[in-house]
């Protein structure tokens, strides 16, 4: 019998920090404290340090984390905000959550995060917001975009929910927005073990906002002083949240090793994901590209070998979407891709062995496979 191969598998990240993380959680059981108290002061402190950001504000997730971000720069009913659809779908229902209206550009192909040229035209006299997916864990051209963003006197609202620790230009995404967003859905970089998310950003009123926000609008307790909501992170995820974020930097280390170690060993026989020579990868996902997508899933399922499609619909092309969000630009890369991409089993505590096996079996598809 050969051991099955997950895609991700967040248990055995659990089991490694098993100790740290049982403390932290029963020193929270018996805190009586259990909802935005010190452990998500610490964690948002911790976690804004390790940015390079002066303020973090913990939130219930990474959805709500974009939503409250686009709120904060008040930006709602009758504003457009510039994005991809090659991206979980909660970019774009966020969007929508704060009463915006998504305007979608095309992706660069090698790096499937959002093409600054076609994002150029798709601005408009509405537009309020850039918001930029680092996808997979490749940042954005934050070059391009910083430039768009400067040009138009529009902010940047970052999605760095599949992108902690990610680099452009030796700094860390989530530092070059107005603000951002991100994500600790369990198999996310630094994943809780429920729902979490956080808004970063340096300026001090937008950060006290999204405080605001998060909690029914209350500037002052039992006194709403805006329309707000209740989008808090609790005390467990963040006490848990403060041990993985002790392991993350040797956890990007480990992925990174293993898609180098991919890169070598899948070289000529699909498309490799390209690294811009500006970035530092954070590999959330190792997505490769081929034509022969899904037979290829099949062939690794059949040989116990897990594989995503990340995403096989584009937001724009999804029954909730389609036709329904006026599409001024071709999104031809965006639909390519979605035919192509293929997200291999990666995770910090899966080892090289199983690298190896997954990569032969995929060669071992590519050989037998008529080329094309
Ligand atoms: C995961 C994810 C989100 C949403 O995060 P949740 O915590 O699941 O709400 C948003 N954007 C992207 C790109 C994501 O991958």
């Amino acid at each position: 019998m050969t051991v099955p191969i997950p895609v991700a598998d967040p248990a055995t990240e659990y089991r490694e920090q098993k100790a740290e993380i049982d403390e932290a959680v029963a020193s929270v059981l018996a805190s009586g404290r259990y909802v935005l108290g010190p452990e998500v002061r610490a964690f948002e402190s911790e976690f804004g340090a390790w940015l390079g950001v002066p303020h973090a504000v913990g939130v219930a997730s990474g959805t709500d984390a974009v939503r409250l971000a686009l709120s904060a720069l008040r930006v709602g009913e009758g504003d457009e905000v510039v994005t991809t659809s090659h991206t979980a779908v909660a970019t774009v229902a966020a969007i929508e959550e704060c009463g915006a209206t998504p305007r979608f550009a095309d992706i660069s192909p090698a790096t499937f995060t959002l093409d600054p040229a076609s994002a150029r035209k798709a601005v408009s006299r509405r537009t309020k917001a850039l918001l930029p997916v680092h996808l997979y864990g490749h940042p954005a051209d934050m070059a391009e975009i910083c430039d768009l963003s400067a040009r138009f006197g529009i902010p940047i609202v970052e999605d760095a929910a599949q992108a902690h620790g990610a680099e452009f230009d030796g700094r860390k995404v989530g530092s070059f927005g107005t603000i951002a967003a991100f994500s600790f859905y369990p198999t996310k970089n630094l994943g809780a073990l429920g729902d979490g998310g956080a808004v970063v950003t340096a300026d001090a009123t937008l950060a006290e906002r999204v405080r605001e926000l998060r909690e029914y609008g209350w500037r002052e307790r039992y006194v709403s002083a805006v329309p707000g909501i209740n989008s808090r992170l609790d005390e467990l995820q963040a006490a848990i949240l403060r041990v993985k974020l002790r392991h993350l930097d040797e956890g990007l280390r480990r992925r990174r090793a293993l898609a180098s170690l991919y890169d070598r060993l899948l070289a000529g026989a699909v498309g490799t994901p390209p690294v811009s020579l500006r970035a530092l990868h954070a590999y959330h996902l190792y997505v490769v590209r081929t034509p022969d997508r899904d037979a290829l899933r099949a062939f690794l399922s059949q040989r116990g070998i897990g594989s995503h499609v990340h995403y096989p619909v584009p937001v724009h092309l999804q029954p909730a979407y389609a036709g329904r969000i006026p599409l001024t630009s071709s999104l031809a890369q965006t639909e390519k891709a979605c035919r192509e991409v293929l997200s291999l089993p990666l995770f910090p505590q899966l080892s090289p062995e199983s690298v190896e096996r997954v990569c032969a079996a995929v060669q071992g598809f590519v050989s037998r496979t008529p080329s094309r």
